[in-house]
């Protein structure tokens, strides 16, 4: 599974990265939310899907299946190198 954020639509309410910090964050400035992960992990599939079903203008988009690369995405592996990746928290315990 992969996901991404319609930046443009992005409210900035916060809401997916509460909900997901390992998952999804804002970015500085302007606070809009960023896919922090390649790919989503099995074990976060459904609490991701519920992430994209809550988030309030419908930003979030759920792709099944991990093949295919044109999406114009925050999730691009590409821009998730270096100090990107370790801007992501982790799930508190
Ligand atoms: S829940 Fe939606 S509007 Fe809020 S920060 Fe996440 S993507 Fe943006």
């Amino acid at each position: 599974m992969r996901v991404v954020i319609d930046q443009e639509l992005c409210g900035t309410t916060g809401q997916c990265v509460l909900t997901l910090p390992g998952t999804f964050r804002q970015r500085e400035p302007d606070g809009v939310a960023e896919v922090c992960v390649a790919t989503v992990p099995q074990a976060l599939h459904a609490a991701v899907r519920l992430a994209a079903s809550q988030c309030p203008v419908a930003a979030i988009r759920v792709i099944e299946s991990d093949a295919g690369d044109d999406e114009r995405a925050s999730a691009d592996p590409r821009a998730l190198s270096g100090g990107d990746r370790a801007a992501c928290r982790e799930r508190p315990t």
